[in-house]
């Protein structure tokens, strides 16, 4: 040590020995910064960068070395021998380049200490090589103990500089690790140094054309600190493109929409503006807050796992709502840079519209769009719902479904607003008529469901919730100043005695309703087990019914109407048959109410109406013909419109058609009737007044419209000379019409005994068996075909003579 110490102080430059250091150092610094470079990159770069450390490490080494040997003055002429001097400098390069290859290959100390001892190797071999190079005046002596510390000093720094620098990009850490191995560099050479003991010889001669110190001094400084700068520039102008590009990736990252937070060991490392923004605080707090289970949960216990679409919850740094967020998770690790390893890169999208979208979406694919009342598609769960309830709970539950009575009477006669306020205003009552857990639903049209879960009694609960909403729903409602008049029908089924499932419940309510719109409307049914059966024949009978009018399994039969004078027919009224491919021939009587309750008559009046006009107008001679009108036809608004189409199409004249209609169909809307009735008489279509006398037969209905005919129901001509009440009717009747001048025509003239009755009482037309049957159209040939009219008419006069 002492013989270091006096080698170092006694026979070198003080100077250069600092040159020598500082060089030392810029080089082993700007190793370190390339390194840091160097252990981040793979293949090709990493192969370029590992040269270049190598190279700076090297050539800084060697340099280190020669300027040092020039401060070093023995007093005696020395020199180098070229090739041994290249030689050193190949060895150095080669050494540190594999040194820092080794401690980069992996994260471990091993490979560090590796690294180290390669490193220290390297800076021997160089350092005795070159001195095998030096030459001087007189024969060099070594001592060998000197030798091995010098070794052992440089490969025990070499690796703490690397254990201390080599993973850090920090530029302390560089700096220190720089100093270490320029102490291991420096240490190596002078304990070497302190190993040579140089004893003079005047014979041996140092040759003239070896490089000189003063020459090598200057060369080696310059060369040396060129491939530093080099270094160094190389490691400024790759950090500042790396960090130009990191500045893209952020500016990006801060425009994307989507929150971005970069994860290391579960706490935040960067994230962008958005996600700033969603956790409600600037992104320098939160750098380093923890987030998996702090600030971000997830549905379940795990965390987000990378390239899986998670959901949880992020709660915002101030507080507040946790907010629900959709999670992406990536590892960042893209191959290329271990600095990225062991970063995850988390996409946060906020979920909040989203999920109020959804929310809204199923709001209104489970609510009425016009009442706000559950729908139809909700009614079922909810019902399943409440069944389960009060499976449970040992509450009672009733269903009542409601129908509003005449509401298409008065959509039509109001308009569609005044009917939509009608609805409104009757799901109000009804939601204010029960508390939850009870609730309201609206099945579509005029049809509501009332679901009861009362603690109470059952009928007893229902009863008196049906009264209360009959009671309710039976006050007008008001729409722009006029009054709506309401009203209801409902129908009872009970669980669990009606039924244990919401089907069973509906189907049987709805039942129950069908009884309490038969019974006159406004009134509440309870369901009942005898219901079910004529309910359903009937509900067969509907269903097939309008398969039948698509079908055309339906036809029109004709009934001749005579002059009573002379027996000349002058006409036919039209009557529908059922030709059904099961039960035969159905008498209208049997489908025509059936068809009335469900609103087909409408279709099935159109069909006739334009059926027999089309007869008519094919007939030779221009007979007339009498058409059915049932109630509800003749409350459509636009049965004017319709029968001025039908004529128009079939050509048949106006005056040869003939509507009959009853008086019922007069007062279910009076007005709406008596408009239509007017609106037909202008087209110059007929109206007859059908079964008079079984109604009301007021004298006021005949006077309150110019008819312009009356028909005698065939229930008092049946009975013309059975009984004295009846024969005074016809009497009446016949009466009234003569001094209304409206004629008259009896119907269900069966014999000649009441053909000839009528006619003393000079009853203008006659219709019935006597006449002729109701018949297909092509029977009628002997009174349609013009030829047949006369032969026809003989016959009739022969037998009036008779
Ligand atoms: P309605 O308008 O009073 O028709 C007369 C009914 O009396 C017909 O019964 C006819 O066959 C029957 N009839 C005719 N002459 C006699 C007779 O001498 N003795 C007896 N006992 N009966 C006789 P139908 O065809 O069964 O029609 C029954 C009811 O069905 C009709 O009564 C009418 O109200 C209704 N109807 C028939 N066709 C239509 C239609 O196309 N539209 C509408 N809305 N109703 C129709
Ligand atoms: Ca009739
Ligand atoms: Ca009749």
């Amino acid at each position: 040590m002492l013989k270091v110490l006096t080698c170092l102080t006694g026979q070198h430059d003080f100077r250069l020995v600092l040159v020598a250091g500082l060089v030392c150092f810029a080089a082993c610094f700007t190793a370190f910064r390339l390194f840091s470079r160097l252990r981040g990159a793979r293949g090709l770069v990493r192969g370029a960068w590992l040269l270049l450390t190598g190279l700076v490490a090297g050539s800084g080494v060697w340099a280190t070395h020669f300027i040092a040997m020039v401060a070093y003055d023995p007093g005696l002429k020395t020199g180098y021998s070229p090739a041994g001097t290249l030689l050193s400098l190949m060895i150095a390069v080669l050494f540190m380049a594999a040194g820092f290859a080794v401690a980069s290959a992996e994260r471990t100390r091993t490979n560090d200490c590796a690294g180290g001892l390669l490193l220290g190797l390297g800076i021997g071999a160089m350092h005795y090589t070159g001195m095998s190079a030096f030459v001087t005046q007189g024969y060099v002596l070594w001592e060998q103990a000197t030798v091995a510390a010098s070794v052992i000093i440089g490969v025990s720094f070499s690796a703490v500089a690397l254990v201390i620098a080599g993973r850090a990009r920090s530029l302390t850490k560089q700096l220190i690790g720089g100093t270490v191995l320029t102490l291991g560099v420096c240490g190596l050479h002078f304990t070497g140094m302190g190993a040579v003991t140089i004893q003079p010889d005047i014979n041996v001669v140092v040759p003239e054309q070896l490089l000189s110190g003063a020459m090598l001094t200057l060369a080696v400084t310059a060369i040396t600190g060129l491939i530093i700068l080099g270094g160094l520039g190389a490691v400024t102008i790759e950090s500042s493109t790396s960090r130009s590009a990191l500045d893209r990736i952020r500016r990006l990252a801060n425009a994307a929409y989507e929150g971005i937070v970069v994860v290391q060991d579960g706490r935040i490392n960067d994230a962008n503006a958005a996600f700033a923004e969603l956790a409600g605080a600037p992104l320098g707090e939160l750098v380093g807050k923890p987030l998996y289970n702090a600030m971000l949960t997830f549905d379940g216990k795990e965390a987000a796992r990378e390239g899986v679409r998670r959901e949880g919850l992020l709660q915002p740094v101030a507080g507040g709502r946790a907010i629900p967020v959709e999670v992406f998770s990536r590892l960042m690790d893209d191959g290329a840079r271990t600095e990225t390893s062991g970063l995850t890169v988390l996409a946060i999208r906020d979920l909040r519209e989203r999920r109020s979208a959804e929310e809204k979406i199923r709001y209104l694919a489970e609510h009425d769009g016009l009442t706000g009342l559950p729908n139809r598609n909700s009614l079922q769960a909810r019902l399943a719902a409440a069944l389960e309830r009060v499976e449970a709970s040992g509450e009672t539950l009733s269903l009542i479904c409601i129908d509003l009575d005449h509401f298409k009477e008065a959509n039509d006669l109001h308009g569609h607003l005044a009917g939509d306020a009608l609805l409104v205003e009757a799901a109000r009552r009804l939601q204010d008529s029960v508390t939850a857990p009870s609730f309201a639903a609206r099945l579509g049209g005029d049809e509501f469901i009332l679901v009861q879960i009362a603690a109470g009694d059952q009928p007893a609960a229902a009863a008196e919730l049906a009264g209360r909403v009959l009671e309710q729903l039976s006050t007008p409602a008001v729409y722009e100043g006029q009054d709506l008049a309401m009203g209801a029908s409902l129908g009872v089924s009970l669980f669990p005695d009606d039924g244990r499932t919401a089907e069973a419940l509906l189907a049987n309510a709805d039942m129950a309703l069908y009884r309490a719109k038969e019974s006159g409307r406004g009134v509440y049914r309870f369901f009942k087990r005898e219901m079910d059966e004529t309910i359903r024949e009937r509900r067969t009978l509907a269903r097939e019914l309008r398969q039948a009018i698509t079908d055309e399994e339906l036809v029109v039969f004709y009934q001749p109407l005579a002059r009573a004078a002379d027996g000349e027919v002058c006409g036919f009224e039209a009557l529908v048959r059922w030709k059904h491919p099961v039960r035969g021939m159905v008498p209208p009587l049997e489908f025509i109410p059936v068809a009335e309750e469900n609103g087909l008559i409408t279709q099935l009046g159109e069909w006739v109406l334009r059926r027999a006009c089309a007869d008519a107008a094919s007939w030779d001679r221009p007979l007339r013909i009498a058409v059915n009108l049932s109630p509800l036809q003749l409350n459509q608004p636009n049965l004017p419109t319709l029968v001025h189409e039908v004529l128009i199409a079939t050509g048949l004249s106006p005056s040869r058609l003939e509507l009959e209609i009853t008086e019922s169909a007069l007062f279910k809307d009076y007005q709406r009737a008596l408009d239509n009735l007017r609106r037909l008489k202008a087209l110059g279509v007929r109206i007859a007044m059908d079964d008079f006398g079984t109604g009301f037969s007021s004298l006021s209905t005949l006077q309150s419209f110019p008819f312009d005919k009356i028909k005698i129901d065939k229930s008092f001509v049946e009975n013309i000379h059975r009984h004295d009440r009846a024969t005074v009717i016809v009497r009446a009747v016949l009466g009234l019409g003569r001094s209304l001048e409206i004629p008259v025509v009896a119907e269900g003239v069966e014999t000649q005994e009441q053909i000839d009755f009528l006619r003393g009482e000079s009853c203008a037309e006659l219709q019935g068996y006597a006449i002729g049957r109701p018949g297909p159209i092509d029977s009628l040939s002997a009174w349609t075909l013009a030829r047949a009219a006369a032969a026809a008419q003989l016959e009739t006069e022969a037998r009036g003579a008779a």
